[in-house]
């Protein structure tokens, strides 16, 4: 007999190595009841994926386990917060006991990586359907905000980008999927790391702050647009991994990493006092531009001429989805 709705969250979403010192009342009542540390800011975001929308039918459900949960604790990195508590709504079409198995195998694979734990959520039967919402903490004042840059910041990101747009090239049977280059890139569309310590460290460092969801162009257009400022980026800087560059030459590589979603790393602003300290930090950041007053984002290519930018990232009610 199919597990009932009661049964299925009791069997496979409270069974987590993660309590919480601050966790008063957890998944099982009307509520969670949560400690707040004095004086921080709470810290909340949530992100939905759909079926035949965000990924296609039949992906690994630990995959998505761990993607539900690793684009929001993206979105607290992007903010310098410290990931704490989150909560599930999950919309299944039937109660398939593997695929559960999985799925909160993967999530809380991640879960316990950072230390977060799942205190409620919501089960209901429908279009499979997943919703996470994630809480994390931000000492007053210190959040990475999009609106801080400043003329004459420098632009920074971490890691490398365009690997994910490479993959999901991969995953649409438009790009060779062998070898290790081919794994490498699947990998980074499918299980993204949120970089959670890197956005703690750029607290103090940073002036604006937002992780690569939609595409570079796109997403640091979010920062200059709320902080009323333009840009300059160097195309020959973008930082791109070594599988990519095999696979799709150097120029598509850097266009990749120009427009391309899904990478998750974090794109931030910094003056330029700072460049020393953010040298040393022990993660990959590598400075590709600066903010200017002039509207709006210019890039350059490697010949010292102005590129054309194909400005817009993934817009779900845009002209063209
Ligand atoms: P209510 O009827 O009060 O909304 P529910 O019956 O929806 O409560 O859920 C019962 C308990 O199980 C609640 O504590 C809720 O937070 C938790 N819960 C339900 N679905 C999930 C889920 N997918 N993950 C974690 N906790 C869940
Ligand atoms: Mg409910």
């Amino acid at each position: 007999m199919a597990l009932g709705e009661f049964q299925l969250i009791e069997r496979f979403f409270t069974r987590q190595r993660v309590k919480r010192d601050d966790v008063e009342l957890g998944v099982g009542d009307d509520c969670a009841l949560l400690r707040m540390p004095s004086d921080a800011r709470l810290a909340v975001t949530m992100d939905t994926l759909v079926e035949g929308r965000h990924f296609p039918q039949a992906t690994d459900p630990a995959a998505l386990g761990h993607k539900a949960l690793a684009v929001n604790l993206s979105d607290l990195a992007a903010m310098g917060a410290e990931p704490a508590w989150i909560t599930l709504s999950l919309s299944l079409p039937s109660v398939d006991e593997a695929w559960l198995d999985a799925f909160a195998g993967g999530l809380f694979q991640l879960a316990e990586a950072h230390g977060v734990q799942l205190v409620g959520g919501d089960t209901v039967r429908g279009p499979l359907t997943i919703t996470l919402q994630a809480h994390g903490f931000i000492p007053a004042n210190q959040a990475l905000r999009r609106d801080g840059a400043r003329v004459g910041d420098l632009i920074y990101v971490t890691g490398t980008l365009g690997d994910a747009g490479a993959g999901l090239r991969i995953a649409l049977g438009e790009l060779s999927a062998d070898g290790a280059d081919g794994q490498f890139l699947r990998g980074r569309l499918d299980r993204p790391t949120p970089r959670v310590a890197w956005g703690l460290a750029l607290r103090g460092l940073a002036s604006a702050a937002i992780d690569v969801s939609d595409g570079l162009a796109a997403d640091l257009g979010h920062i200059l647009k709320a902080s009323r400022v333009g840009a300059t980026l160097k195309f020959a800087d973008l930082p791109i991994s070594d599988a990519l560059c095999r696979r799709v030459g150097e120029a598509g590589a850097r266009q990749f990493a120009l427009t391309a979603g899904d990478d998750y790393e974090l794109c931030f602003t910094a003056a330029p006092a700072q460049a020393e300290a953010i040298a040393a930090l022990p993660f990959p950041c590598t400075p590709v531009g600066v903010i200017e007053a002039g509207e709006g984002l210019r890039v350059y290519g490697p010949d010292g001429h102005r590129m054309p930018v194909e400005q817009a990232g993934f817009d779900h009610f845009g002209a063209s989805p």
